[in-house]
């Protein structure tokens, strides 16, 4: 298997929100230019000729970047990495951070996709996340996206938020329909270590979602979905057809990537593997011609036939079943022979001639079935 998709991780914003665990410093004072001088190298070094379906630039967040270094970032593409026709390029960019001038760059350098961090349209509830934009910064994010001419363009929608009701869900779904948005990321919040969140949380400062609360919500956006004609191509993930993101079907398809940038994560060549996150180490690594990696796992034949399955059954289509079969040998029945068939009997799987998936019930006990596809380590297979 070759890579042929590519993650660049830009590892600044502009402020950091309360929730997230994401590798990004405070752009203020940080050395941005070295660094982009740092990927270009590590891009650079990796070679690659055989051109690529798919480039997601993600952070942080990009647009933290100033017209004249988002600019820089798009030519290190340009002069490295050659693309496919028709290859899907997808920049992440925040409400508030965008001009038209940072816009009209990425359209001129092929990008084609947009991925705009909205996560909510009440400017009370991203206070209350700490992010750095409002209502107005959102809706007129979606606006200028499509002034620029990217019809082709997702929003990251949050709920499970402190303080968010069943009405503020609604209204940002109802937001998202008028506004004709093609595809939508929702995810609930997750109280992670290392985040401002999580010290509130172990101070009694802030207590958890009510997890049946935020299951109606969940089914509430499904629902809004298949009445607007999006529908739920992955757990997370709404399309309208054809607008399906194909960068992030290459991690449920289990196939490989590059990853460049500070903490960012790649697999290429049966390898996972995530770059030295902190930044002046990363800059200082390539600066010295040492290795970028910090960690690396060659991914077993077991451990690939696990991340197939569970992997791909987070997608509404599930597991090529042909496919399986040609990359493993054996059909997907026979490895996961003591799992497959009560499944089936609870009514949590179905499949087709040429595909499994989850059934709709299967999919609200998600993790309980992805669990069921672990072998033991010492399995013959
Ligand atoms: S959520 Fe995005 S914008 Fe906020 S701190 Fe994390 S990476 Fe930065």
């Amino acid at each position: 298997m070759t890579a042929t998709s590519a993650y660049i991780h830009i590892p600044f914003c502009r402020q950091i929100c309360f929730y997230c665990d994401f590798n990004k410093f405070l752009i203020d004072r940080q050395p941005v230019d070295e660094y982009l001088d740092a990927l270009e190298e590590e891009i650079r070094l990796a070679e690659i000729s055989v051109p690529l379906d798919s480039i997601y630039i993600g952070g942080g967040t990009p647009t933290a970047l100033n017209e004249k270094q988002v600019i820089r970032m798009l030519e290190i593409v340009d002069r490295h990495i050659p693309l496919s026709d028709g290859a899907e390029y997808t920049v992440e960019v925040n409400p508030g951070e965008i001009t038209m001038g940072k816009l009209d760059a990425m359209r001129q350098s092929g990008v084609n996709r947009l991925s705009i961090g909205v996560q909510s349209f009440e400017t009370r509830l991203l206070e209350s996340i700490g992010r750095g934009h409002g209502r107005e910064d959102a809706v007129d994010a979606i606006k200028m996206a499509e002034k620029a001419g990217f019809e082709n363009y997702s929003i990251d929608l949050m709920f499970g938020l402190p303080g968010q009701t069943m009405e503020d869900f609604q209204a940002a779904l109802d937001m998202a329909v008028q506004l004709n948005v093609p595809h939508i990321s929702a995810y609930s919040l997750k109280i992670e270590e290392k985040t401002m969140f999580h010290n509130w949380y172990k101070q009694g400062r802030l207590a958890p979602f009510p997890e049946d609360t935020e299951a109606d919500m969940y089914d509430l956006l499904l629902d809004y979905g298949s009445r607007h004609g999006l529908y739920p191509y992955e757990i997370s993930n709404l399309a309208a057809k054809g607008h399906e993101s194909f960068h992030n079907c290459v991690y449920w398809k289990n196939e490989e990537y590059y990853g460049f940038g500070a903490g960012a994560h790649g697999y290429v060549n049966g390898i996972r593997y995530a770059n030295i996150a902190p930044l002046t180490h990363y800059i200082k690594a390539v600066e010295q011609g040492e290795t970028l990696i910090k960690e690396e796992t060659r991914v077993s034949r077991i451990e690939k036939m696990e991340e197939e399955m569970f992997l791909g059954l987070r997608m509404y289509d599930g597991v090529n079943k042909s496919r399986f079969k040609e990359r493993y040998g054996m059909e997907y029945k026979e490895v996961f022979a003591a799992a497959v068939p009560e499944l089936f009997e609870r009514g949590l799987l179905e499949e087709s001639e040429d595909r499994v998936r989850l059934t709709p019930q299967g999919r609200l006990l998600g993790n309980e079935v992805f669990e069921k596809f672990l072998l033991e380590k010492d399995n013959a297979f």
